[in-house]
């Protein structure tokens, strides 16, 4: 499908052994072929230029050695600066001390919210949490009932507005929402929101106030893979809108190479936390930035 970077940078840097340093041409001529590598994995430019810049100025102080020959040292610092920009380790999610654990889901429609909810809640009852699912997506027909299904696959309660209310206030269902949680001692609420196909004001405001009505203990915010470049736009709507404190890369069973995620990343500056990649409830993992670092490097 792709050449890999480093059979790139092979050729590029074939005459390279013997040489002390990486000379000035040399780490142009590389810095060429990794940038064409990002573009092809869909991060967007500006995020390949930081990136860029940051490699050379590695690259120039970097010492040939005898173990690795040019090519695959600089793999290897691309890799090490791409696995330190995807976050290095992953971060858990952070549990209240007062239970419950509120985490709220943000972002467009058809990221993957109402699928990751119950991938979440199911991932979370493994792990001996009793997790509550509440449905404030109230804008899209089905949404409600989309969320009780997963919810029923995952094994958890789900809290839902009343039929037959109108579309009824999300932000009202979520503090009702809580006060369930409360009662029926589920340690976390997952509350599930509504997403435009496109960033919209009202709806980013909806999700405001119902991060004011909460006070969410995280913010996940949820985009799928393979909207490549787009994501940084989106991410900063969401950023500006609502905040988040976490990230979740879906639909990562694609073909999409992964630029999302280091562009997400990059311009936010929150860690990305899970891995969705697939339709099936266990299709789902906690992120790992050094496979990730792999899929865009190619
Ligand atoms: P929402 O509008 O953000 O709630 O998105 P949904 O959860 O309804 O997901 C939109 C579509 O994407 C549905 O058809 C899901 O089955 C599908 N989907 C969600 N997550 C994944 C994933 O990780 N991989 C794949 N292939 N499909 C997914």
């Amino acid at each position: 499908m792709f050449d890999t970077l480093s059979d790139r940078l092979t050729s590029v840097l074939q005459n390279l052994r013997g040489k002390g340093r990486l000379s000035e041409a040399d780490i142009d001529a590389t810095a060429r072929e990794i940038r064409i590598a990002l573009l092809e994995a869909d991060v967007a430019l500006p995020v390949v230029r930081a990136f860029i810049a940051q490699v050379k100025e590695r690259a120039k102080g970097a010492e040939v050695s005898g173990a690795l020959n040019p090519a695959q040292q600089v793999v290897k610092i691309v890799n090490e600066e791409l696995i330190g920009i995807l976050g290095g380790e992953t971060r858990r999610l952070q549990f209240a001390k007062q239970p419950p654990t509120v985490i709220m889901l943000a972002g467009l429609q058809g990221s993957g919210k109402t699928t990751l909810a119950g991938k979440l809640a199911r991932w979370l009852k493994g792990q001996n949490h009793a997790p509550m699912l509440v449905a404030c997506d109230l804008q899209r027909p089905n949404a409600v009932t989309q969320l009780q299904v997963v919810g029923e696959r995952a094994g958890v309660a789900v809290f839902a507005p009343e039929p037959g209310n109108g579309v009824g206030d999300p932000v009202d269902v979520a503090r009702r929402a809580i006060d369930e949680a409360k009662r029926a001692q589920h340690d976390v609420v997952i509350v599930d929101t509504a997403g435009r196909l496109g960033v919209d004001e009202e709806l980013m405001k909806q999700a405001a106030d119902i991060r004011d009505a909460v006070e969410p203990d995280e913010i996940l915010f949820v985009v799928d893979a393979m909207i490549g470049q787009d994501a940084v736009n989106t991410a900063e709507a969401f950023r500006d809108g609502v905040g988040f404190s976490g990230v979740v890369l879906t639909k990562l069973d694609g073909d999409a190479r992964g630029g999302a995620a280091l562009s997400v990343r990059q311009v936010t500056g929150q860690p990305i936390m899970f891995a969705s990649n697939g339709e099936k409830l266990e299709d789902f993992d906690a992120f790992h930035p050094d496979r990730m670092a792999s899929r865009i490097l190619g």
